[in-house]
């Protein structure tokens, strides 16, 4: 038996004691950034606010937000707070919505970072005696390198896999063994297709999966463990604020415990900007307390979510931050509803259908299209036409009694919706062509 928790004192720390760590980190982050980043100083001047104004974790509201477009505006070095020679590694986003946010580490950060991390794998159960398969794409992209650094700091033996080849990676489950995957839902998901198609779940040894990067929907968890015989955990994080672990489930599986003692989390109404009462639902914005190079001030994540005080039954004192419901970036608004991808994922699931899916949305005569292309499996696809378009009206009446609005559907021949490795390509928006 290993610890069950990488950093107790941290993990399990008072109230009290996450306040004043809280207080005295945000008076050092703000200092750092006022005084190291012109662009820092500058929002602040604009708000008339000096690092003296804050003294402690109620003064937050003082400050102004950062936004993915300020990143953009001070890309490269606008918000660097440390000379180069003082950095270590950058990483960056992938960049498919827009120019890159490239983020620099400290050694210190990058220490901080992958403690995160390995306290994530500790709280899915891990120890020293696991098998780590880091199935996340390396390179720029925050997934591989974190999970990575934080089984090594665990000191689990460590399989820094990267995404792809798939074959491969069921190989390397089933010789050397592996105990703990890593990698994106979706592609877990299409791991666990393969493992269940090949009825090869009996000879691999896997008994939990750390999932992130991409919203995913409590269905699609249900499927992945099933699939895979393992207990999948949700894990959060954002290349701005270090990368994945940045919040982790427990072995409670409701919501993921934010790091406290490296973030502050905070709740806000996305059009005021006010903040929000514990547990009502609005866009999650972070300030980190220790990061050295590239501190972030009240950044605006457009996550949609809620967090909870309420006690954890693992002991970890930490707040819990919800799923997201999905970037707000992700969200389509559809003939003027609110729609998120996982919301759909959850009604395809629950309709006896696989996560493999795509939207397709267009503008005809000025109203708004929803297409969804749903893979049908084996048995639904030896039915006939009429069984297939009984089959498609019951989906678009479920569609419609859940998200509230009309939405075509169309059942495809099995496997004929491309797989993904790292994040799934789920939505084409033609609207934004024209
Ligand atoms: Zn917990």
């Amino acid at each position: 038996m290993g610890k069950k928790y990488y950093q107790e004192d941290i993990e399990c720390a008072p109230r009290e004691e996450i306040s004043k760590w809280q207080s005295e980190g945000l008076v050092r982050s703000v200092r750092n950034a006022y005084e190291n980043s012109e662009y820092y100083r500058g929002k602040m001047e604009e708000r008339g606010v000096k690092p003296s104004d804050v003294k402690g974790v109620e003064d937050i509201h003082k400050l102004p937000f950062v936004s993915k477009e300020d990143l953009r505006e001070a890309y490269p070095y606008g918000l660097l707070c440390r000379p180069l020679s003082e950095c270590v590694r950058i990483q960056s986003t992938s960049g498919t919505t827009g120019r890159r946010v490239i983020a620099f580490y400290t050694q210190h950060d990058i220490d901080a970072w992958e403690e995160c991390c390995a306290r994530a794998i500790v709280a899915a159960g891990g120890t020293r005696d696991d098998v780590v398969q880091v199935s996340y794409g390396y390179g720029l992209f925050t997934g591989g390198a974190g999970l990575n650094g934080g089984s090594h700091k665990l000191g689990s033996l460590t399989l820094p896999m990267s995404s792809g080849s798939t074959e491969r990676q069921i190989q390397f489950m089933q010789d050397l063994g592996t105990t703990i995957l890593c990698c994106t839902p979706s592609y877990a998901a299409y791991l666990g297709e393969t493992v269940s198609e090949k009825g090869l779940k009996g000879t691999i040894k896997l008994k939990a999966g750390i999932f992130g990067a991409e919203a995913w929907s409590e269905e699609m968890r249900r499927d992945i463990e099933e699939k895979l015989g393992i207990k999948a955990y949700d894990i959060y994080g954002l290349t701005e604020l270090e990368g994945p672990g940045v919040g982790y489930e427990c072995e409670e599986q409701r919501g993921m415990h934010i790091c406290e003692d490296q973030f502050i989390a905070e709740i806000i109404d996305p059009n005021t900007g006010e903040t929000m009462p514990d547990g009502e639902k609005g866009e999650l914005v972070f300030t980190s307390l220790n990061k050295e190079a590239f501190p972030m001030i009240r950044y605006r994540t457009r996550d949609i979510c809620v967090l909870s005080h309420e006690k954890c039954s693992c002991g970890r004192t930490h707040v819990r931050m919800a799923k997201p419901m999905g970037r707000s970036d992700d969200m389509l608004i559809i003939k003027g509803v609110n729609v998120f991808p996982s919301q759909i994922e959850t009604v395809l699931i629950n309709n006896g259908y696989s996560p493999n899916y795509q939207l397709v949305v267009d503008r005809v005569n000025n109203a708004d299209t929803l297409d969804i292309n749903v893979e049908m499996n084996q048995e639904m696809f030896s039915d006939t036409l009429s069984e297939i378009s009984a089959r498609e009206r019951a989906l678009v009446g479920a569609l419609k009694g859940f998200l509230g609005i009309y939405a075509r559907v169309h059942l495809v021949s099995p496997k004929s919706i491309e797989r993904s490795e790292g994040k799934a390509k789920r939505v084409i928006d033609k609207r934004k062509l024209y």
